[in-house]
């Protein structure tokens, strides 16, 4: 049965929203969850913007293996608030000129780079050079060759690099990996995925989304990866070839430097046809649906912060899935703090956010061809297949 989609309207402010938005159920007993287990993994969390305030450091209070150590900031008031609200002592707060010091600190094992994706390769250089651990929000950088650098530093580090693909921790997207892995659908024909929302230059977390330099590529970068990593991860397989197409108001004082509507294509060595959009200019949306030869797959919401549903239409009397809420974001924490340990496989590493960021810069290629074919070269194969990797776990 389809869930009723709660807390619509704090929802559909969607990725942009500066709101705490709890995720249901993992907000059971927030005293309770305080509790954190013997070697919970410290966290700094460096850039204190929207994610960080409205999702992350939130989450950081319930996650039982992993917990705020530090906050890394431009801006020193703020930090000083957030550290005196998470009970921090200020010798615990950084700033962008003093991120290395990181390295003297036992208290921080993690570093969680929240910064715009023109910052996320150098950030992550510096502190793996610090011996900490990054786990780097996703588009993982604006260029392949940033990408590169980032896992051939963690691997000179010894140290785990986790790309924040979120939905890969998130329990709507991990049964309809199960559901897909199970050939419920038959045989898969088409993943169809369509991501966007409202941009606005007035708001400084849409400024750099909306520069190409700062973004590496606008919606495509910012919201179409999720479409593209869905298609991916609910195929099991790896595109071999892209086409995209855009549509951007060059008049639009918000789209001089990225495009706005692209939609793409992908073929996949099974058959499988995987198609999509990213778009700054339309209200917030972000679902999916897989086709198969029987049934088709249906995730509207597919990749909110809550509120995800997920129905199996064309079969009689198909028992629908149920799937409990929890909090993504703190299951994708723990999750990273048991890598580290040394207790769970990394399944969304480095390699995994170079994939995503080959196929981004195909399309773009295509874009700026007209269209054209564009072969995806690497032979990238995910190690872990989340499906039956990320146990849904009940310790957020
Ligand atoms: P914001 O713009 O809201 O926050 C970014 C923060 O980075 C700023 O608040 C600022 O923090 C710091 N910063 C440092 N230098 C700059 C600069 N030159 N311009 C702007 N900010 C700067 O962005 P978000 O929090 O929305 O996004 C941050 C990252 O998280 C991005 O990579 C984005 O793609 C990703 N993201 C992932 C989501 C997910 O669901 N996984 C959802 C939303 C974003 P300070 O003032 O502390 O220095």
């Amino acid at each position: 049965m389809e869930r009723e989609v709660t807390r619509r309207g704090v929802i559909e402010l969607g990725m942009g929203a500066a709101l705490a938005i709890p995720a249901a159920g993992a907000m059971a007993d927030a005293a309770q969850a305080q509790q954190k287990s013997p070697g919970s993994v410290g966290y700094a969390v460096v850039g204190l913007g929207k994610l960080s305030i409205g999702q992350i450091l939130p989450a950081l209070k319930r996650t039982k293996n992993a917990h705020l150590a530090a906050l890394v900031s431009g801006s020193p008031e703020k930090a000083k608030r957030l550290a005196a609200e998470y009970g921090l002592p200020e010798t615990a707060i950084y700033s962008y000129d003093t991120f290395d010091s990181i390295a003297k600190d036992p208290n921080i094992q993690v570093v969680y780079i929240v910064l715009p994706n023109s910052m996320h390769a150098d950030f992550t250089v510096r502190a793996f050079k610090a011996g900490k651990h990054v786990l780097c929000e996703k588009p993982m950088a604006v260029t392949l060759a940033e990408c590169e650098r980032m896992i051939a530093a963690g691997k000179a580090a010894n140290r785990q690099l986790m790309i924040a693909y979120r939905c890969q921790y998130e329990p709507v997207n991990v049964t309809a990996m199960q559901i897909m892995r199970k050939g419920t659908l038959g045989t898969p024909r088409l993943v169809s995925a369509v991501m966007g929302k409202q941009t606005d230059l007035s708001d400084p977390s849409d400024v750099w989304r909306l520069d190409m330099a700062m973004s590496g590529g606008g919606a495509l970068a910012d919201m179409g990866i999720y479409g593209i990593n869905a298609t991916r991860y609910l195929l099991l397989e790896e595109p071999v070839e892209v086409r995209g197409w855009a549509r951007t108001d060059r008049n639009d004082p918000r789209f001089k430097t990225v495009d706005d509507l692209i939609a793409w294509q992908m073929r996949f060595p099974s058959g499988a046809i995987g198609e999509g959009s990213s778009c700054f200019s339309q209200p917030g949306t972000m679902s999916w649906q897989a086709i198969g030869s029987d049934r088709r797959m249906v995730a509207d919401p597919g990749c909110f912060y809550g509120g995800n549903s997920l129905r199996i239409v064309g079969g009689k009397n198909d028992p629908q899935p149920q799937v409990k809420e929890m909090d993504q974001f703190g299951n994708e924490m723990n999750w990273f703090a048991d890598v580290v340990r040394g207790k769970s496989p990394n399944v969304s590493p480095g390699e995994e956010g170079l994939q995503d960021m080959r196929i981004i810069h195909a399309i773009q290629q295509s874009v700026a061809n007209g269209g054209a074919s564009v072969k995806i070269a690497g032979g990238y194969r995910r190690a872990y297949d989340p499906a039956t990797t990320v146990g849904i776990r009940t310790s957020v």
